[in-house]
């Protein structure tokens, strides 16, 4: 049932619902919004969450019973999430869309490195993490940090090298929303998770933020500069479409 509603500011029109939904208490952001015609719930992926947008005209309270009719529909939405995949040994994770199996080396002198696996079934590449067990997340997460550094500036300055552009800096960070963005004054920001992904669908994003050098919009003349920039704009869309929500899982 529902639990709780609250305000979160005196003048924010956002209130959170909480609801619990097999044991598990989950707190549901609800928007208004004077465009909505409707309630329409959503299930942010990589957050886990929902989101409730409703017209203005609809009071907390049949906001509440809207959640509570949607209740089954709610729990069948977070089932089929992807599980979650830490970053431990024998997770299966994969780089520039390979499948590569976690191991841990504690006597390793590089902290990550990668190997052909010897033989049996499941993935043909492995990972190995150096250094203590309990830093192997973190080793692994700083180092698909640096990969995803390196391969995102790269593929940035090829891509503005055929606009003439040059780009001043290139930042990775763990965003939820978005993929990347291409900030005013000309900086380009990356999700991290893009270095799991093939390799056509980092170097489609970064052509798709150079492409925003030129173009601050979704215009015909974007997705114009964008195609001749990358080959594979709808195969790369189609991939994040079908996979990326994976890729939030992982980590
Ligand atoms: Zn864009």
């Amino acid at each position: 049932m529902i639990a709780a509603i609250r305000l979160r500011s005196a003048e924010a029109l956002t209130l959170h619902l909480t609801l619990t939904l097999e044991g598990t208490q989950h707190v549901i952001a609800l928007r208004r919004s004077p465009r909505a015609k409707r309630m329409t719930l959503r299930l942010r992926n990589a957050s886990r969450d929902f989101v409730l947008t409703v017209p203005q005209t609809v009071t907390s309270a049949m906001a509440r019973d809207f959640l509570e009719r949607q209740r089954g529909w709610m729990i069948e939405r977070l089932r089929r999430l992807p599980a979650r995949v830490m970053l431990t040994p024998d997770a299966i994770i994969p780089l520039r869309g390979v499948a590569h199996r976690v191991v841990h080396r504690p006597e390793g002198l590089r902290d990550v490195t990668i190997e052909a696996a010897r033989h049996g079934e499941g993935p043909t590449m492995n990972l190995c993490v150096s250094g203590p067990l309990a830093q192997v997340p973190r080793a692994l997460l700083a180092y698909f940090k640096r990969e995803a550094q390196r391969d995102l500036a790269a593929a940035v300055r090829f891509h503005a090298g055929k606009i003439g552009k040059t780009v001043k800096r290139v930042t990775i960070r763990d965003t939820t929303s978005r993929w990347g963005s291409c900030s005013s004054t000309g900086n380009l920001n990356f999700s991290w998770r893009l270095v799991l992904a093939p390799a056509y669908v980092l170097d489609y994003l970064a052509a798709h933020e150079v492409a925003h050098l030129l173009h601050m919009d979704h215009s015909p003349r974007f997705w114009k500069l964008a195609n001749q920039l990358s080959g594979d704009v709808a195969r790369a869309e189609a991939w994040l479409k079908a996979q990326g929500a994976r890729l939030h899982q992982i980590g």
